[in-house]
């Protein structure tokens, strides 16, 4: 790990301050992902800005037809938060399949979204709920959030408040996972609302994506076997030790089979 000075915000304001006021600052969330990060000296920030006394930041809450779950929410406190189970009960299951224990316990959901890894879960729930990201300066809108592997629209010091999940008719999510890290190699969100049904899959590119022809289809008749015969293309997918992307491109119809019947 290499040096660099450790600061606590007290409010969100100061938080951004300290951020700005410093020549090449990280926030610190949970730190399960940023820790091994400076472990392994894969960065070398001069401040980290830990978020983690920062109460107003936590919280799950109802806003008309939306549940509000604020950045430095857990995924543990998603997973056994009564008005998620009860409102939008695959956003509480997903938040379960997330590593273990201690991942739960610490990692978060804003820490999870602004690292935007390729198999994260949360990305596939937010892309297929079409939510809304709020930041300290704007609401982005869940189709123009992830750009790429490890890249997201935040921009420099740019704070994830909270996500605006959009309770749906119905929604299913299934993973298959890494069986070493619990990461889904694939993992299927699907999204029935009065508009329309919303797929997003993750673990399979370098960032979550829908996938058009599974949407079309679901949306005309809300079956699994509505996609059973459509081919997902490899092409762009992920090849690594645990999966081809010929594999991927199987599991991406298969997962999203039982999504629906979730
Ligand atoms: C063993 C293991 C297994 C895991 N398995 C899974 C899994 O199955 N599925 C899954 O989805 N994830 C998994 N994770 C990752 C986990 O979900 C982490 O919680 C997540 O990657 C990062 O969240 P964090 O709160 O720990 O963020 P941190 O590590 O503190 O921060 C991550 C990045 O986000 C930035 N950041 C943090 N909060 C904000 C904010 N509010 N606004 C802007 N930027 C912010 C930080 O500056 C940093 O760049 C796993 C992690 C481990 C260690």
């Amino acid at each position: 790990m290499y040096d660099f000075e450790y600061q606590r915000a007290i409010s969100v304001d100061d938080a951004l301050k300290k951020y700005a006021d410093s020549e090449d600052a990280r926030f610190l969330a949970g730190g399960m992902t940023l820790v091994p990060v400076l472990k392994q000296r894969l960065d070398q920030p001069s401040n980290v800005v830990d978020l983690g006394d920062l109460a107003d930041m936590r919280g799950i809450s109802q806003e008309g037809n939306a549940i509000i779950i604020k950045a430095m929410t857990t995924h543990h406190a998603v997973n056994s938060s009564e008005l998620v189970i009860s409102k939008i009960p695959a956003l509480a299951h997903l938040a379960g399949t997330i590593g273990d224990h201690m991942v739960r316990n610490r990692g978060t959901i804003g820490g999870s979204l602004a690292n935007s890894d390729p198999a994260a879960s949360y990305p596939s729930a937010v892309l297929a709920l079409n939510a809304t990201i709020i930041t300290n300066n704007r609401e982005i809108a869940a189709d123009d959030f992830f750009t790429g592997m490890f890249d997201t629209a935040l921009e420099e010091g740019e704070l994830i408040l909270s996500v605006s999940f959009p309770i749906p008719e119905e929604a299913g999510y299934k993973h298959f996972p890494n069986p070493a890290s619990r990461y889904p190699i694939v993992g299927s969100f699907v999204a029935k609302t009065s508009n329309g049904v919303r797929v997003a899959i993750t673990g399979a590119g370098p960032c979550a994506f829908r996938v058009d022809d599974f949407e079309d289809a679901l949306t005309k008749k809300y079956n699994p076997e509505a996609i059973r015969d459509i081919k997902v293309s490899d092409e762009g997918l992920a090849t690594d030790i645990h999966a081809s992307a010929e594999y991927r491109a199987h599991l991406i119809n298969v997962m999203t089979r039982r999504a629906i019947g979730e």
